[in-house]
């Protein structure tokens, strides 16, 4: 690379010979892992092997073996994985606006394993591809259902996450099977399937992405950045991109009311939301304080325990079955 400046960090594992390490290999392995680990926690540093470090990485490399296994059996009849439904609320009329589909793995052992320890393994391993489109599959399945049985509820969406592993022409394709066998292409129903992205993911690979985030659009899918607040994109960028919905990270919403910095990172984010012509989805919304100010700021929905925590289908069948109009209830009779 002539002309170029090159930046290098070192990442340095050290072990120590003890009586455990017998074999030369032992050893080696070892100051690989503790190099691993230095990496992990943000490279250009050292760490010192211990055992925790192996027993994590036996624990890890169980997990990974347990994934691929439920992964490969993901079709068949004793599936592992289940999608979970979290309401989306429009804050102006309180109803439910679409859910977020949200996975959960049901380790026969380990019983509940949180998406948040088991996703990064499945990106790391690529067995995020497999799993994604059976959740984006599974998910548009069920909303297909709820729109057909609560006829009368405006048409509900539903927002799937995605990981950047997945950014490919496969799931062009995928989302255009699933919306045509729906005959939704050519009949201009109102498709209101919704993909989320994190800013991180849209930043890793520009120019890819912007094109297969166009690309998705022309197909009349809707497209949110997810955690919005908490990556480092940079808002140059933000115009490129045919976002329709701003998902503001929790770790702001929580501290509105006790936080007067949050409460005006809020407002900004509405407001550049806005401008953008985006509208704002608040997560993590836990109090009716919490509401009330949002509505000041202008956000249009909410997502958060407020509402609801996330529910397997039948809860969720369940809620949109009592019809709940959330703020009539709670802020103008409060
Ligand atoms: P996310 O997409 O930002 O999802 C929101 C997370 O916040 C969910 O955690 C949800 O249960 C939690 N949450 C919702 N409301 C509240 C609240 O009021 N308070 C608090 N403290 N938490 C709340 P979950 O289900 O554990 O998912 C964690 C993350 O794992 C997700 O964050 C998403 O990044 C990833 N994930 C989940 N499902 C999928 C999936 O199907 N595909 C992919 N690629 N990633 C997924
Ligand atoms: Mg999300
Ligand atoms: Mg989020």
């Amino acid at each position: 690379m002539q002309g170029q400046d090159v930046f290098t960090t070192v990442s340095i594992g050290i072990a120590f010979n003890d009586r455990a390490c017998d074999r030369p290999e032992d050893m080696l392995r070892n100051a690989d892992t503790a190099m691993y680990r230095a990496k992990t926690l943000g490279r250009g540093r050292h760490e010192l092997f211990d055992t925790a470090m192996h027993t994590r990485a036996l624990d890890l490399l169980q997990l990974e073996t347990d994934l691929r296994r439920a992964v490969t059996a993901i079709d068949g009849f004793h599936r592992e994985f289940q999608l979970w439904y979290q309401p989306i609320v429009d804050l102006e009329s309180g109803e439910v606006n679409g859910f977020e589909a949200l996975v959960r793995w049901r380790h026969p052992e380990r019983g509940m394993v949180s998406p948040a320890e088991f996703i990064p393994i499945a990106e790391d391993t690529g067995l995020i591809v497999p799993l994604g489109q059976w959740i984006l599959q599974e998910a548009w399945h069920q909303i297909q259902v709820w729109r057909q049985q609560f006829i009368d509820h405006p048409p509900l969406s539903i927002s799937v996450n995605l990981s950047p592993r997945q950014f490919s022409q496969e799931l062009v394709a995928q989302v255009r099977g699933l919306l045509n066998a729906s005959k939704l292409l050519d009949d201009g129903v109102e498709i209101n399937l919704k993909l989320e992205i994190t800013e991180s993911a849209l930043m890793e690979n520009l120019d890819a992405a912007t094109a297969l985030l166009r690309e998705l659009k022309t197909l009349g899918v809707q497209l949110l950045i997810d955690d919005f607040g908490t990556g480092y994109s940079s808002l140059s960028y933000l115009h490129r991109f045919p976002i329709d919905t701003m998902k503001i990270d929790q770790s702001f919403v929580s501290r509105i009311g006790s936080d007067n910095d949050s409460e005006e990172i809020v407002r900004a984010i509405v407001t550049l939301a806005h401008n953008l012509g985006m509208n704002v989805i608040a997560e993590g919304v836990e109090t009716l304080d919490q509401v009330i100010q949002l509505r000041l700021l202008g956000a249009e929905y909410g997502q958060g325990y407020f509402f609801s925590k996330p529910l397997h289908n039948q809860g969720a069948e369940g809620l949109l079955a009592i019809e709940p109009h959330w703020i009539k209830e709670t802020i103008w009779l409060s």
